[in-house]
């Protein structure tokens, strides 16, 4: 079945869906496969908030401009944390945004640190799509630290994050001065709110 579509896509592409049935198709097909999944703050928010954040941010800074990004940042973390396969995406969405999603996405058979190591090595290499969803997913990531907190992180676990994240981030940069100020704006609060919640 999925060879079916994969070699049809091959030889005849899809006619075009505009972009707000893409973009419907992609936040449904999101809300669907991360609808177990709460993030690891004390709120323990829906997965499917994040996602839509990080497309949100992404649309804003671009005015839209990018619809591949933003598509690709409803999905980005599909093939990471759920059992959504390229493929699948690729015959939902196209090429370019499973592409794109491929790229943003961590090797989860390595180790945490090596992952960690690899998105500071990776960042500057990856496409224009990817670097604003990989922005926008550090913004989100870094606000939540303030507006929900990890349980039990001690100030040295959250301030390695924040560093960790910066590294990443000077990876990214000159693709879009709006991200990047949100972003350092993030870095901001994040330390002022970890600073007074741990004295
Ligand atoms: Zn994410």
């Amino acid at each position: 079945m999925k060879e079916g579509i994969t070699a049809a896509t091959a030889e005849a592409p899809a006619p075009a869906v505009p972009d707000v049935v893409l973009f419907a198709r992609a936040l449904a097909f999101a809300a669907h496969a991360h609808c177990d999944q709460r993030r690891k703050g004390a709120r323990a928010e829906p997965y499917v908030n994040h996602v839509a954040e990080v497309a949100a941010l992404v649309a804003e800074a671009t005015d839209g401009a990018d619809m591949v990004a933003v598509v690709a940042a409803l999905l980005h973390d599909t093939l990471e944390d759920t059992d959504t396969t390229q493929d699948q995406l690729a015959a939902a969405f196209g090429p370019a945004v499973a592409a794109t999603v491929a790229e943003v996405s961590d090797d989860k058979t390595l180790s945490k640190a090596e992952r960690k190591r690899l998105q500071i090595e990776h960042a500057p290499h990856v496409s224009p799509s990817a670097k604003l969803v990989k922005l926008a997913d550090k913004i989100s990531n870094l606000r939540s630290l303030k507006s929900s907190p990890p349980n039990g992180w001690p100030r040295k676990r959250i301030s390695d994050y924040i560093d960790w994240s910066i590294l990443v981030v000077d990876g990214l940069r000159g693709v879009n001065p709006t991200l990047e100020r949100q972003f350092d704006a993030a870095v901001r609060e994040a330390r002022a709110a970890a600073a007074a919640a741990l004295g």
